[in-house]
Parts: structure tokens; C-alpha cells; sequence
């Protein structure tokens, strides 16, 4: 498969010596990341902040007082927990979208595990505005759907909004924990769950499992979140980038069929093509993900999205694609959660 590979400017000339030497084919995708980098935080700091723009990214500030907002304006449907602090003490809010009672069946849906995803997050507060909104659910569907979506904070840095300039920051993978003994900071909070061993035992990988499975706050709040309510049926964890749909290994015909639903439906919004299939199938080995935790504990619907796009701006991806990505995000998603709610067992 094809990598894309981010080349500090000392090392140019000995990565293509390298794969010169190896006949290995490249062709360069961003000339200057730190170019590009600049000229979208830039933009985005001359917006106007006078309403919730949701073709801009926003700081994780706007983004709490946005869901205060949507509480405001859905006070019925709409509520704001918290379920745990990360690492750096900031709160981690999940909307829940309920019309009531409890013990019912849940969908769990989180955004920005990876805080340099910025489209993931973006694409979960259209996603949450919408679903406050009730608009454009099929027919008879609104209640039930509206009852079960959850939907996290940003987690990682709490970032979006590194410092403008700030080359590491806004490329920022993992959690921001001190790991003792090392000098990197971090553990990548998609390899921290309990589930299955092999993904990289190095504090300095971006890779990184961690000391111990749940050792980050983020990650634990979650999977106590999970167990604790007790009922959830499907949870989708939102990452970017690749355009891909994914299922835990093992999990095969039922998973597949619905995945390539899902994508057909996608693709008929925009024309946007994704490939889907198990995780290990489609796009490496990876021990310690949210969807196999969840998968291993009960959750038989559980998928991981890779949004927009397929590495022309990767994690860069512009704001004007926000609102399109969401878009046609949402009937992949539908097909899910209704599916769920409608195969429980
Ligand atoms: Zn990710």
C-alpha cells in the first residue's frame, strides 16, 4: 500500500537517496507543510466569532460554549456530562442526546481521540447540531436515533488551536501525559485500551500503547462511560484521514455488508470513494483500539471511520471541505445506528 511520510527538510535528500536506492516510485504531495500549515491558521484566525460558523474549525473554547448553546436550544433532547478530566485538567464533555427514561439502548459515537484530526471534530459538532436539529432522519426514525447518539469532546491535547506557527503542536497525535523515564510526551490514546497487545512499547513512538491499558484519564473516562451505562449497541470512533470504513477482525459478514452500505451511501452524496473491511485487512495491525475494546465488551456494532481525505492535505484538510465531509458522512453514519438499533442482538 501506498505511505505517506512527513520529511523534516535535513532529511530530504536521504530519503530520496533511500528510495532511489531501493526503487522505490514517491511523488511529493505538499511541498511545504509548514506553508500550508500557516496560511489555514491564519485564515481561520481572521474569521468572525460572532456565530457558530460550521464551516470554520474551531477552538476547543468555542466548541464548549457551542454545546452550552445547542443545551440552550434543545434543553428536552439535548444534555452535557462530564464524564472525566484529561490529562491537562480539562473537563470531558459528552453531549447525550435522550428523550427520556433509562437503561435504553445507546449509541456511542466519539470524534478527536487524535486531536490533530481537526475534521473529525468539525464533523462531530455538524453531526450533534443536526441531530439536535431532528432534521433529515428517515421517516418514524427521529426518536429512536435522537434517544441514542452520544457524542465526546476533542480529547488528546484539547487542542484544536495550537499556538499559529506551532508546527508540532498542530500535529499533535497523542495524549499529553509526562511518561516517566523519557523525554516524549504522550501516549496514543487509540492503543491504550484493553484490548489485545502488540502496538508499540516505545514512549517516543507515535504509536505509543502506554504503561498500562486505560493509564490515560481520556481513555479510562470512556471505557468507564461504556460499562458503566451498560446498554450501549454501536459505537463509531472518527478518525481521519484515508476514507475508509472499518470493523474489528473476526467480526465478518453482517459487519461487511453493513460497511458497504454505509459507503455507498456516502459515495452518493459526493462521489466520494472509501474502501472498507476489517482493520487488519485494511489498513495495518493495531492492538489496543477503541472499536476492539468496545467490540470485546459487548458493543457488537462497532466501526472506526477514516474521513477526507486520501493525503493531497491530509491532516490539513481545508475548512471549505467541513460542511461536505459531514454531509456525507451523515447517511453512512444513519445506516449504522439505524441498523444497530434495529439488529440489537
Ligand atoms: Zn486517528
Amino acid at each position: 500500500l501506498p505511505a505517506d511520510l512527513r520529511v523534516p527538510f535535513q532529511s530530504l535528500q536521504a530519503v530520496k537517496s533511500f528510495l532511489e536506492a531501493n526503487d522505490i516510485a514517491y511523488s511529493i504531495m505538499i511541498e511545504d507543510v509548514q506553508e500550508k500549515m500557516t496560511m489555514t491558521l491564519s485564515r481561520r484566525l481572521q474569521r468572525s466569532t460572532a456565530t457558530f460558523d460550521f464551516a470554520s474549525y474551531h477552538t476547543i473554547e468555542e466548541i464548549y460554549e457551542w454545546m452550552d448553546e445547542l443545551v440552550a436550544a434543545y434543553p428536552s433532547l439535548v444534555s452535557k456530562l462530564e464524564i472525566g478530566q484529561s490529562y491537562e485538567k480539562r473537563p470531558l464533555y459528552v453531549l447525550k442526546f435522550s428523550t427520556g427514561g433509562s437503561g435504553r439502548p445507546a449509541i456511542w459515537l466519539d470524534t478527536g481521540i487524535h486531536s490533530r484530526e481537526w475534521i473529525t471534530q468539525a464533523t462531530g459538532v455538524w453531526t450533534a447540531n443536526k441531530v439536535g436539529a431532528g432534521v433529515s432522519l428517515p421517516a418514524g426514525a427521529t426518536q429512536e436515533v435522537a434517544t441514542c447518539l452520544l457524542l465526546p469532546k476533542p480529547l488528546g491535547t484539547g487542542a484544536p488551536t495550537p499556538p499559529p506557527g506551532n508546527f508540532q503542536n498542530r500535529l499533535w497525535r497523542k495524549t499529553r501525559s509526562i511518561n516517566a523515564g523519557s523525554i516524549c510526551v504522550g501516549v496514543d490514546p487509540n492503543r491504550n485500551w484493553d484490548a489485545g497487545a502488540g502496538s508499540s512499547s516505545n514512549p517516543c513512538a507515535q504509536t505509543y500503547h502506554g504503561p498500562y491499558a486505560h493509564s490515560e484519564s481520556e481513555v479510562k473516562a470512556i471505557a468507564d462511560f461504556i460499562l458503566l451505562h451498560g446498554n450501549v449497541k454501536a459505537a463509531v470512533s472518527i478518525h481521519s484521514y484515508s476514507q475508509m470504513l472499518m470493523f474489528p477482525y473476526g467480526y465478518k459478514t453482517e459487519a461487511n455488508e453493513l460497511a458497504a452500505k454505509a459507503v455507498q451511501d456516502l459515495a452518493a452524496v459526493y462521489g466520494t470513494r472509501y474502501t472498507y473491511g476489517s482493520i487488519v485487512d485494511t489498513i495495518y495491525e493495531a492492538a489496543g483500539t477503541t472499536v476492539d475494546w468496545a467490540y470485546d465488551n459487548g458493543v457488537k456494532y462497532s466501526y472506526t471511520f477514516e474521513l477526507r481525505d486520501t493525503g493531497r492535505y491530509g491532516f490539513l484538510l481545508p475548512a471549505s471541505q467541513i460542511v461536505p465531509t459531514a454531509q456525507e458522512t451523515w447517511p453512512a453514519l444513519l445506516d449504522i445506528l439505524l441498523h444497530a438499533l434495529e439488529h440489537p442482538y
